[in-house]
């Protein structure tokens, strides 16, 4: 259904979907077309993080709009269109509803058995590096987080270790995965898949495997797959300045992983996926969970960084110790939020655009609301080689050189600081072809690639 996208057996406004497209067609407005967009409008409409799309809708003249003018030249239609406008307003607000019947934003078609057949293939080989999540994501129908979690839950025997019910799993999930902004060129739900993919392969490190608990491996793949839920698509700084309901709540400190965590929560409160446990064990794992996600505030990155430093040159890490597999739980989820550039060139690549994509629009926004526009956020001045080689100068490698210390170096680790310096390298040629005066500005911009990156050792794949 193009308004509810609900499949059509279990459509719940197709007679709402059918009485619009009548409207449509017999009273067209000079400026209105009835497209996907309107879907959209209308699934951000609910969203409390997203007061800009508010905006829009004020300023615009979208399916709302639209009504509104049947409205007010069609008294017939005024009951029937309000019965329609608070029948939607309710299917998008029951998380009941949303929970029971999953929906699939990116597409509408049902898979034939061929797709399911290459998404199983895909799983089988989950604890490659060079997983496509891409293409995993289009096999399964947009569905990638809630079948790679559910795939996970079952190798490692989560569902039956901790007595889950798979109807309050799935609707955990579902819940998840459709409270991601699909219309988010980065922070969406196949990111979050990427992170849960990424967060599985640093689960299986010799180093840590058999240190983990099964407690250790669901706080990780739970917080891996939640991080950056309802995510709006603009970073802190944005919510700050505009004085967003979010930044006060949270008094301007990790606004937006708070706001990831205590979603998060309230999803496992209202699947009741965890109310069988006792009470002191459910309120433990919420406790852990937020602590994971907010450890992916890059704000606190040196803090973190320095820490594992000192236990590194200390080599005072116990894994034995619950505190210490903490810890180490929050890296790999760090290292897992900011894997990217450590992928294969051609995927990393896309991640890199979409990352500078929604950079871009907050600029865009910004510019349009005459807001000073923020760092990386300037379309015409910030290249997206640019900011990508200074997001691995400053973020990926200092927190990837230490991961890989820790490793002692794994073939995982060593094939991703292979690939993380021949992407670097190729970042910083594509910056040098766009700006020739940059070579007096950034001496890295000819640093040749290290010895033993462009090599097939580096480059292959973990087993
Ligand atoms: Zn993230």
């Amino acid at each position: 259904c193009a308004v509810c996208y609900h499949r059509p057996p279990v459509c719940v406004c197709v007679f709402n979907t059918l009485f619009s497209f009548i409207l449509l067609f017999c009273f067209p407005p000079a400026d209105c077309k009835l497209n996907t967009d309107h879907a959209g409008v209308l699934l951000v409409e609910r969203r409390g993080s997203y007061p800009l799309i508010d905006l829009q809708i004020l300023k615009s003249r979208s399916l709302l709009g639209f009504l509104d003018w049947i409205l007010s030249c069609s008294p017939a239609a005024n009951s029937i269109c309000r019965l329609s406008l608070s029948f939607q307003r309710y299917c998008h607000a029951s998380r009941l509803l949303r929970g029971l019947v999953p929906r699939t934003p990116v597409s509408l078609h049902l898979l034939d058995d061929g797709y399911l057949g290459q998404a199983a293939h895909m799983l089988s080989k989950v604890a490659t590096w060079n997983f496509d999540i891409f293409l995993f994501d289009r096999l399964t129908n947009g569905n990638s987080l809630v079948t790679l979690m559910c795939h996970l839950f079952n190798v490692y025997g989560l569902i039956h270790h901790f007595q889950l019910d798979m109807v309050k799993l799935h609707r955990f999930l579902g819940m998840v995965q459709e409270d991601y902004h699909s219309q988010n060129p980065y922070h969406n739900a196949v990111h979050a898949a990427d992170v849960t993919q990424a967060m599985y392969c640093y689960l299986k490190e010799p180093k840590l495997a058999e240190q983990l608990s099964p407690l250790d491996v669901f706080l990780g793949l739970m917080a891996a797959a939640a991080h950056d839920v309802d995510h709006p698509g603009v970073n802190q700084p944005f919510l700050i300045k505009t004085r967003h309901h979010l930044a006060s709540l949270y008094q301007n400190t990790s606004v937006l992983e708070s706001h990831h965590w205590r979603s998060t929560v309230g999803m496992l409160r209202e699947s009741g996926l965890l109310s069988h446990l006792p009470a002191d064990m459910s309120q433990d794992i919420e406790q852990q969970l937020g602590s994971l996600i907010l450890a992916t505030d890059i704000s606190r990155q040196n803090e973190f960084l320095l820490t594992f430093r000192e236990h590194l040159d200390h080599r005072d890490l116990d894994l034995e110790l619950p505190s210490h597999r903490h810890f180490i739980l929050q890296i790999a989820l760090k290292c897992a939020d900011v894997c990217n550039p450590c992928r294969v060139w051609e995927l990393s690549r896309q991640w890199s655009e979409r990352v500078c994509e929604e950079f871009y629009r907050q600029g865009d926004l910004e510019r349009k609301f005459d807001l000073e526009i923020s760092p990386l956020c300037n379309q015409q001045a910030d290249s997206v080689p640019a900011i990508q080689t200074g997001f691995i100068s400053y973020i990926v490698e200092p927190l990837f050189e230490e991961w890989h210390r820790f490793t002692e170096p794994s073939l995982l680790s060593r094939t991703m600081m292979g690939q993380l310096h021949q992407n670097k390298a190729r970042w910083s040629r594509l910056r040098y072809a766009r700006t020739p005066s940059a070579t007096q500005m950034d001496p890295q911009v000819e640093e040749p690639e290290p010895a033993g990156s462009s090599g097939e050792e580096d480059g292959g794949d973990i087993p």
